[in-house]
């Protein structure tokens, strides 16, 4: 399988037609290996248009939605983030290559440290990996430009808004357990302005602010 033609392929069916315009989105997902963020049996499958199983009963995102959740979070060169959520890395790659300082928070430890021996061979240096419940955000780190939740939550934690510095934006599924609203925060002083984005199936943010296991 020719894996640079399957990635250009991916991004001009399932994100430019879609409506992704963010250039540097396009690139990034145009250049991080996909492939090398699932088993080796999922390899000719890593460029399709669905999630796909990363192990502990956990998936790496649709193509589609890591796209439109790093749009929406309209980053800039050396902004911090906070990625809640860390499966196997690769949307943590995906900011990364935008140049993001990225602090990720992954609940499963085999997850997150499986995540950060790949990202550490991959040579991304500007990400930080913690094992713990994201739920309750990283006080020592923040604020924080971006925060970006890959875990379904059933209300928004008010602990991540407090996070967030000002102009910071927060991305994040709100909802059921098994179907949420893709929803997104502005930070003005000390308002949030909400706007939702459509309907998302994610898996479970469990935690303190998030669901019980
Ligand atoms: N973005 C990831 C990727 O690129 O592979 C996929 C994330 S996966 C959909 C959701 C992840 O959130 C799972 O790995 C799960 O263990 C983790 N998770 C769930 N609740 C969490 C919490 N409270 N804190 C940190 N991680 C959590």
């Amino acid at each position: 399988m020719d894996y640079a033609v399957a990635r250009q392929r991916m991004v001009a069916e399932q994100l430019v037609r879609r409506g992704i315009t963010h250039q540097g989105v396009l690139q990034a997902m145009a250049k991080v290996h996909r492939h090398l963020f699932v088993e080796e049996a999922f390899w000719g499958r890593a460029y399709g248009d669905y999630s796909l199983p990363i192990g502990e009963r956990q998936t790496i995102s649709q193509p589609f939605m890591v796209a439109r959740m790093t749009e929406l979070l309209e980053l800039e060169k050396d902004q911090r983030v906070l990625e809640i959520g860390t499966g196997s890395g690769y949307q943590t790659a995906i900011l990364a290559e935008l140049g993001a300082k990225v602090y990720s928070i992954e609940r499963n430890r085999r997850l997150a440290l499986a995540a950060r021996r790949r990202l550490e061979s991959l040579g991304y240096c500007d990400t930080w990996i913690r094992i713990g419940d994201g739920s309750m955000g990283w006080k020592e780190k923040a604020p924080f430009d971006a925060i970006i939740v890959s875990a379904g939550a059933p209300s928004i934690p008010q602990c991540l808004t407090e996070q967030l510095a000002d102009n910071g934006r927060l991305v994040l599924p709100v909802g059921q357990a098994w179907n949420q609203v893709l929803t997104k925060g502005t930070k003005r002083g000390t308002t949030v302005r909400w706007t939702e984005f459509g309907d998302c199936m994610f898996v479970k943010l469990i935690g303190e602010h998030g669901w019980g296991e």
